[in-house]
């Protein structure tokens, strides 16, 4: 029987790309599947074809802008199955673009999707794991959380935030049986180029993604991670594809 047998997780973002792919890899390992993002008729296929297999799943719609949505699918978690074993905060978009362009409405999404949504899971799941006394955060960054590159400006600054974010909270639930794992990608196949709206900035993803690596990648590194035993507590993986 595979570790993730039981375990409840919380999936943001699952209605595409890594999140989705996540979800039905745990599922399909015997975790307790709970699936937030905004488009809800995305979550009921996936989670049709999850159930179809015989896997655990529940669905929330989601907007992780919204703290109170955050709090009402891990509230959702603990009346279903009374425990969260981890939640994957996920969603997250990349509407890249050079700066001289202005696109602050853009900004702003990236602002608030990526680095308020990822404040929010914490905010919501963290004193459900104090009070536990276990839980498993696990934040989705990126290889822009590393390195900044043209048109990529705040689409990294939101994900280096994602990366000190992180590596704060672990140095603050030290000690209280807490694990907080960092996941961050190197391009991966997924709907996060679609957002684009600027036309070099969206050729030049088009080329760049001609080596994405299979969603399945990321998804089997978050596995690996809730999957050790729970004294082991996986810092922070970099997942690139071969060049
Ligand atoms: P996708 O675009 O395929 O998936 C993004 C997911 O986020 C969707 O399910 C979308 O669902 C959800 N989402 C967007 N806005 C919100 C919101 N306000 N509330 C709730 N959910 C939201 O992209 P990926 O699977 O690639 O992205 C997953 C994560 O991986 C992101 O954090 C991304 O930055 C990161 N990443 C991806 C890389 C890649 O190359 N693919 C590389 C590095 C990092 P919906 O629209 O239904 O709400």
């Amino acid at each position: 029987m595979s570790v993730l047998n039981g375990k409840v997780v919380i999936i943001t973002g699952a209605s595409s790309g890594i999140g989705e792919t996540t979800a039905r890899l745990l599922a399909s390992q015997g975790a307790h599947t709970v699936i937030g993002a905004r488009r809800l008729e995305r979550l009921e296929a996936l989670a049709s074809d999850i159930r179809a297999d015989g896997g655990s799943v529940v669905v929330q719609q989601l907007d992780v802008t919204d703290l109170e949505q955050m709090q009402a699918i891990i509230e959702v978690a603990m009346s279903r199955f009374g425990r969260v074993d981890a939640i994957v905060n996920n969603a997250g978009v990349m509407p890249l673009s050079p700066l001289e362009a202005l696109k602050i409405e853009e900004w702003n999404r990236m602002i608030d999707v990526n680095i308020r949504g990822v404040l929010h899971g914490i905010a919501a799941g963290l004193p459900v794991m104090k009070e536990q006394g276990f839980g498993h955060v696990i934040n989705l960054a990126s290889i822009g959380a590393y390195e900044v590159t043209p048109t990529a400006a705040v689409y990294c600054a939101t994900k280096y935030a994602v990366k000190a974010i992180t590596d704060g909270l672990r140095q603050e639930v030290a000690g209280q049986g807490i694990r907080v794992t960092l996941v961050s990608p190197g391009v991966t196949e997924s709907e996060l180029a679609e957002s684009i709206s600027d036309t070099e900035a969206r050729e030049f993803m088009k080329e760049y993604r001609r080596i994405a690596l299979p969603a399945s990648s990321i998804a089997r590194a978050i596995a690996y991670a809730i999957e050790q035993p729970t004294n082991v507590d996986v810092n922070e993986m970099v997942i690139r594809p071969v060049v």
